[in-house]
């Protein structure tokens, strides 16, 4: 059994309101020690707190999508300042940039996404950033801004984002992607030190290989460890345990 944080979760969605207890259980029961679930929305951050304070397995992140970006205003601010007093409130995100579906517009959505990396550095907690054919963008807020920290979430294996993350000192969330047939993550994780790696699922999304299709849920990580092994020729155990210290590291998950 692997000792397991899945750093992006979205356990709140609906896509586990019949059988989440369950879905907490399982994991409780196969190694997963800690679940941070992202918002995507000022309207998650109340409902992921509830859950938080239901299962001592769960933390959470205040943020909002680029998608929803267009949501964003100074309620949405103040809120996710108010939560980030909570204990259990450990990063900020997701946030970031997604050119691909420009479900905002590009401006709103880069002001957003600056926004919050302020709000994060003045915090001193991490970010989680979601970036999707907007690399060049990306790079110029990151590299505007100083003492960041945190993750590129579901890190696509591309050059620039390899490149900043770490020139910056940020992490790199793998996930099922990784054991995709065609995926140029295969390559591209081998210039990643094990040290700037984290594990994450982005559930009910990506689930991995065998389980490609279906709802993802943390434990599905194991298969994203025996793939990362594979690949290096290093033990399993081995990742597991480096990357659960990274995970721990960054949000600074002292308790678990
Ligand atoms: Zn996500």
């Amino acid at each position: 059994m692997y000792e397991i944080i899945d750093t992006h979760c979205h356990l709140d969605m609906k896509e586990f309101d019949d059988d989440r207890d369950e879905v907490i259980k399982r994991s409780r029961e196969n190694g997963v020690r800690a679940i941070i679930m992202p918002s995507t929305m000022k309207e998650d951050f109340e409902n992921e707190k509830s859950l938080c304070d239901e299962y001592g397995l769960l933390f959470y992140m205040v943020g909002i999508h680029p998608h929803d970006a267009k949501t964003a205003d100074s309620e949405a601010y103040d809120l996710a300042k108010k939560h980030l007093k909570n204990k259990k409130c450990v990063g900020v995100g997701e946030i970031g940039l997604d050119y691909y579906y420009d479900l905002s517009p590009r401006d709103k959505q880069r002001d957003v996404f600056s926004d919050f990396l302020d709000i994060a550095i003045k915090n001193s907690v991490p970010v989680s950033i979601h970036c999707r054919d907007a690399d060049d963008d990306m790079v110029d807020i990151l590299r505007s801004k100083k003492d960041l920290k945190g993750v590129i979430h579901c890190f696509s294996g591309s050059e620039k984002q390899l490149e900043v993350g770490l020139d910056l000192g940020l992490y790199f969330g793998i996930g099922g992607t990784l054991t995709f047939k065609n995926s140029v993550l295969k390559e591209a994780i081998r210039d990643v030190p094990l040290d700037f790696v984290v594990f994450e699922t982005d559930a009910p999304y990506l689930a991995p290989v065998p389980k490609r299709g279906k709802r993802n849920e943390p434990v599905y990580i194991k298969y994203v460890i025996e793939k990362m092994a594979e690949i290096s020729g290093e033990n399993p155990h081995k990742i597991s345990k480096k990357v659960f210290e990274n995970s721990k590291n960054v949000f600074s998950l002292d308790r678990i």
